[in-house]
Parts: C-alpha cells; sequence; structure tokens
C-alpha cells in the first residue's frame, strides 16, 4: 500500500497538483438473512481500489480506480489533475487547507470477537432461532412475517498526502435487525423491529450477543399482534412526550446532525437533506434547546458507528460541542471550510463511502449528553403523556425545521404509570421549540450508542455509518395525533 500510495502522490505532485492525498481502500461486507424459517441471503462483497483527491491551479480534482484496473494509475492521476484544471476554471479564489495535517498513526475498531471468524452454522442458526421466536408467537387472527439479519463490515484503508501524512486503519462493523410484520382481516399492518429497525456499532461479533435477539423475539411480535387490535393514539395539540433513547437518536439525527454539515449551511450541498436553518449568524448566538440539551459530534466514543482513529482528510477524530447548555456552539467542518470561516483546525468530519466516492461532510456520532433521570422515574414523574418507542417514518423539511415523526409504538402515560398501548402514533414540532421543550433527560444507565447505517448523501449519492449516543427524553407542549 505504501508503495502505490507513494507512487500515486509523486505523479500527482510532479504533474503540478500543490497538494493531492490518496485512500487506498479494501472494504468487505457480509449479509445474512432468514425470511419466514428459511435462509434468504447469504452475501459476501469484496471492494478494493483507490480514490486520489488533488489541487491544482487553486480547485479540486478527484478520480478512483478500482484494484482491477491498477495499470491505470497513471490515467487517474491525469484524470483527477484534469478535472482540477477544469474546476479552476469557475473558481471564484483558490482552495486553502490551513496548516498541513502530516500525521501519521494507526487505528483499529475495538472488537472481541471478530465476526469474520465465527463460523456461517452459527450465525445462520443464531437467525433461524430468532426467527422461529417470533413466528411462534403466531395466532389465529394475526398473519405475520418475520425477517432477521446479520451485517459485518471490514474496512482496511490507508491514506497519504503530499504533506506527509500516512495513516493505517481497520474498521471493523458488526449488526443486527430482527423484523415482524403483522397483518389482518381487517386490513391492519403494524410493523416492530428490535433493536430499532438495523441497529449497528463498530465492534465485533460481541454486540450482536449482547443484543440478547432470542430471548427478544417473542417480545416483539406479540408486540406487533397486540398493535393490531390497540386503540390509536389519541390527538392533542399540546402534551407531554418522553421519546425512547432509540427515537430521541432519530430525533438528534435529522433535527441537529443534518443541519450542523458546515457544506449544507453554506448551500454547497443539498441533496437528499437540503440546506440548514443553522445560518452562521446562529453560531454562538442562538438558543437551539433548553439549558439541560449538551450535544456532541464525537468521532472518539467506544463502539459508535461514526468513530474512527482519523477522518478521510487525516484529520484525527475529535469531540467537538455542537451545544452546550441549550446554545448552538458548533458545526461539523473540514479543513477547507474550517480555513475560510477561521474556525480553527478541522474537527474531523470527512467521510467518502468508499474508495470511488470523494470524501463529504459527515455526521461522526452526534450525541445527546446524558442526564440524571432514570427511565422509571421519568415516567413516575409524569402525570398524563404519551411514551413513542422506535422510529417508523420521519419527515422534515430542507431547512430542517418542520418535522413530523411516528413511532412503531406508544404509550399512553396516566397518573405516571404506562397505562394503554397506543398504535400509529405521531408527533410534529419545529426543532428549536422542540428542544427548547426539553425539560428531563434520562442519565447513563439508559443511554446507548444507536447506529444508523443508512444515511444518505451527495450527487453521486454515498450511504454513511453514523452513531448517535442518546437515552430516553421529555419534551413538554407536543402536538400528537394517529397516522389515519
Ligand atoms: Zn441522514
Amino acid at each position: 500500500m505504501k508503495d502505490l500510495s507513494a507512487r500515486v502522490l509523486n505523479m500527482a505532485q510532479m504533474r503540478g497538483a500543490s497538494y493531492a492525498d490518496v485512500r487506498v481502500v479494501n472494504r468487505t461486507i457480509q449479509m445474512l438473512g432468514v425470511k419466514d424459517g428459511r435462509v434468504q441471503e447469504m452475501i459476501q462483497n469484496e471492494s478494493q481500489g483507490f480514490g486520489i483527491r488533488v489541487i491544482a491551479d487553486g480547485a479540486w480534482g478527484f478520480a478512483a480506480c478500482s484494484r482491477d484496473d491498477y495499470p491505470d494509475v497513471d490515467a487517474t492521476v491525469n484524470h483527477a489533475l484534469q478535472i482540477a484544471r477544469a474546476s479552476a476554471l469557475t473558481k471564484t479564489r483558490d482552495v486553502r487547507l490551513g496548516a498541513p495535517e502530516a500525521n501519521k498513526g494507526t487505528f483499529r475498531s475495538a472488537y472481541k470477537m471478530d465476526p469474520f471468524m465465527v463460523s456461517m452454522s452459527d450465525k445462520i442458526n443464531l437467525l433461524l432461532k430468532a426467527d422461529s421466536e417470533m413466528r411462534r408467537m403466531k395466532t389465529n387472527h394475526a398473519h405475520l412475517v418475520t425477517t432477521a439479519e446479520l451485517v459485518f463490515v471490514r474496512e482496511e484503508k490507508t491514506f497519504g498526502s503530499t504533506e506527509g501524512a500516512y495513516i493505517q486503519q481497520e474498521i471493523l462493523e458488526s449488526g443486527c435487525e430482527l423484523q415482524v410484520l403483522a397483518t389482518d382481516e381487517a386490513g391492519g399492518v403494524q410493523v416492530r423491529t428490535y433493536p430499532w429497525g438495523r441497529h449497528q456499532q463498530t465492534r465485533g461479533f460481541e454486540f450482536v450477543l449482547e443484543q440478547q435477539l432470542v430471548e427478544n423475539a417473542p417480545r416483539i411480535a406479540e408486540e406487533a399482534i397486540m398493535l393490531l387490535t390497540a386503540d390509536p393514539c389519541p390527538a392533542y395539540d399540546a402534551t407531554t412526550v418522553i421519546l425512547s433513547g432509540n427515537q430521541t437518536a432519530l430525533q438528534v439525527h435529522e433535527s441537529c446532525g443534518h443541519p450542523i454539515e458546515l457544506d449544507r449551511v453554506l448551500k454547497q450541498e443539498a441533496s437528499l437533506a437540503g440546506t440548514s436553518f443553522l445560518t452562521l449568524e446562529k453560531l454562538n448566538n442562538f438558543q437551539y434547546g433548553s439549558e439541560i440539551v449538551n450535544l456532541t459530534a464525537d468521532g472518539t466514543v467506544p463502539g459508535g458507528l461514526g468513530t474512527f482513529g482519523y477522518d478521510d482528510e487525516g484529520v484525527p477524530a475529535q469531540r467537538a460541542d455542537v451545544v452546550k447548555d441549550g446554545r448552538f456552539v458548533g458545526y461539523m467542518t473540514n479543513r477547507e471550510l474550517a480555513t475560510e470561516l477561521n474556525l480553527g483546525r478541522s474537527n474531523g468530519t470527512m467521510r467518502a463511502e468508499s474508495w470511488n466516492r470523494i470524501p463529504l461532510i459527515r455526521m461522526t456520532n452526534i450525541n445527546l449528553l446524558p442526564g440524571a433521570w432514570k427511565l422509571d422515574d421519568l415516567i413516575a414523574d409524569t402525570d398524563d403523556g404519551i411514551y413513542f418507542d422506535t422510529n417508523r417514518s420521519w419527515s422534515i423539511d430542507d431547512k430542517r425545521l418542520n418535522f413530523q415523526s411516528g413511532a412503531e409504538l406508544a404509550w399512553e402515560i396516566k397518573g405516571g404509570k404506562k397505562t394503554r398501548l397506543l398504535k400509529n402514533p405521531i408527533y410534529t414540532g419545529v426543532t428549536p421549540t422542540f428542544w427548547r421543550n426539553c425539560d428531563a433527560i434520562c442519565g447513563e444507565s439508559d443511554w446507548v450508542v444507536w447506529g444508523t447505517p443508512r444515511c444518505g448523501k451527495g450527487q453521486p449519492p454515498q450511504t454513511i455509518r453514523t452513531g448517535h449516543g442518546a437515552s430516553p427524553a421529555r419534551f413538554r407542549n407536543v402536538k400528537v395525533f394517529s397516522k389515519s
């Protein structure tokens, strides 16, 4: 890898690049799936290649080459330079990257059991067992479709730059999902997933074992069946809502994670999630939430799906404040925009889906820091409200202000107790008003770094894996209703 990296960087420099970096990536994905008691999917894909970014004539160029085409290294470097020189024709200023990042180092995800070394039969048997535990709950009036999935990813990547950086990383991910689709003759359709759609972390097979898929399978099947005959969520213009940890994670992703991407703020990027209401004049000058709301962009949190050693510009992973005591204090940045806006060093959030995509500002782990409550105490402290559990649907405007979110299930809370299961619950709000009405956040014991493995951005689209540390939280004066 070192030879290829040095060769590419030398070529780029000799041919006039003022800066170049190269990522050599080898990515393996294994996907295993069971549906209704049968093995549905056993796939392993491997993808190898490199991507080169150059600055020439003050503008960016990017090109990539698969391993099969390595004889074309020369042409790939030329291609990146041609794109840079063509881009320079329309530039408004030269790209500046600030102080050099000549980092050298290695990083490896912390894992105990390498999932690629666990036997295929052990993995498939786990899925078949969980699937049969879901189907065991079938009743006469409910038809069930059940699926169980495991996903494992290994990414080995080497980063080198003409500034002298040389970094080797091995990122390992393990993910799992159970799903029950329950239908009845009246046309009712209900879904329950576990842990929350697909949950994923940068850990080994021990992560999957800790999720206790077999033990949780009958419960979610039972809940899906109960939801078919549950009462619809009542409509209130303003009530108290408690969001489960995973629903809070989704709320953070959509209403905080995307609007703090600095390229969206500057309208350089609007694909798939729009721009942002968190415009530059609001930095350090805007009450995003109540005083108990603290959010960080943290590429270092153990096990997070957005955890790594260095980003795809070779900048070390960092923990940066985003919202402090309710005040908006920071964006996710890259080297170019941090320099342009005098924001200091990049906080290390440039990520590419693979070798053949250019890095973009992407969420790392956007975390809502834990408060002091225990979930049981929080429910006991709530006279009248609704507990929303596990996201089912989501919609938000392209400034990330007005949103609406549906959960798989909800519980009515009366007099401090969960009293009634409710189906098709939806809550709606406006981002800062919603977060300013947050009056309680649960503590460390309820705090999980939830993984969102399918965040989309860019043209061509890139799917990236992000993490969100979150615990259940309470919000006042929230409008709720039921999906018709
Ligand atoms: Zn997203």
